[in-house]
């Protein structure tokens, strides 16, 4: 496995694998990996014959106050994660390789940032989408992965492609869980044991909002309500949002039919969580 920290390493390295006729992929993470990260490697394991994994904490999507500083880089124990996941390439790059002297370019996709983790985070889907660029220009990959946890973000990168006409594939991969439910989050890390202990329930309470809709509820704020009602019993739990919108477009839905997704933020003490559930009722 080869471990690049410059973009011209990377141009390098790329460029001879793709001589040889591999299919490149790209996995964007920002480290501290986990099985969710595991689960996007082997598929673009199985996918490509290629495969970079870049881990870079990328400071344009944090917010002021938000958790930048204290981000977790266990640099060593992700190499060996790729290491043992057989990746080809790691590009781990310093701030100062990918922003230089600061960017005065960004990569804004409208509307979609504007709702769900977007109104609560301002800025962050504008430093995502550019980072994203950045790397995919520089790793010109065919395919990249990203995780359906982070559904804003994957509706947001599809669309962005799609804009912008970027010649490579954009891959979906489902969210990956902790046996009691609660999805794999580099973040997690942060929680108290006590916290941990009540963190499942945010997962719980999606189920629940699932159950009834199955059950024939079509009226969003009912379902919300069954939602909130179920988060309401962990003490510690503070609900950012509970919305139901379209999987596509992210609006929020005035009445539950065909396919919608179910998304929520929550903070347990200063740690952020979300989750979602895409539904297809007509399925
Ligand atoms: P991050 O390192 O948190 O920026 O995440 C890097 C990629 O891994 C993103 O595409 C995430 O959506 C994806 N990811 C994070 N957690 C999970 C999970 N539990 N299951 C599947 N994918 C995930």
């Amino acid at each position: 496995m080869d471990v690049a920290q410059t973009i011209a390493q990377v141009r390098g390295a790329v460029a001879v694998a793709r001589k040889k006729g591999s299919v490149i992929g790209l996995v964007p993470t920002m480290g501290a990996l986990h099985q969710g990260h595991v689960s996007l490697i082997k598929a673009a394991r199985a996918d490509c014959g290629y495969v970079v994994v870049s881990i870079f904490v990328n400071p344009t999507q944090f917010g002021p106050g938000e958790d930048f500083d204290r981000y977790p880089r266990p640099i060593d124990q992700d190499l060996e994660v790729c290491r043992h996941e057989g990746v080809d390439l790691v590009f781990a790059p310093t701030i100062e390789e990918m922003y230089g002297e600061g960017t005065l370019t960004w990569v804004q996709v409208d509307r979609l940032t504007d709702t769900l983790c977007g109104r609560f985070r301002p800025g962050h889907f504008r430093g995502v989408t550019t980072v994203c660029t950045k790397l995919f220009n520089i790793v010109q990959p065919d395919r990249a992965y990203f995780g359906q946890k982070d559904a804003q973000q994957a509706v947001v990168i599809q669309r962005m492609v799609a804009d912008l006409n970027m010649p490579l594939e954009i891959v979906v991969c489902p969210t990956i869980r902790e046996p009691d439910g609660l999805a794999a989050s580099s973040r997690n890390q942060y929680l108290t044991s006590d916290q941990r202990s009540q963190a499942p329930i945010l997962y719980k309470a999606l189920r629940r909002g699932q159950e009834v809709i199955e059950a024939g509820l079509r009226d969003p704020a009912k379902v919300v309500q069954q939602i909130r009602h179920v988060l309401d019993q962990a003490p510690d739990i503070r609900v950012q949002y509970i919305s139901i919108v379209d999987p596509q477009t992210l609006e929020p839905v005035d009445r539950i039919v065909g396919k919608v997704l179910i998304a929520a933020a929550v903070y347990l003490g200063q740690t952020r969580l979300i989750d979602n559930i895409l539904l297809d009722l007509d399925r």
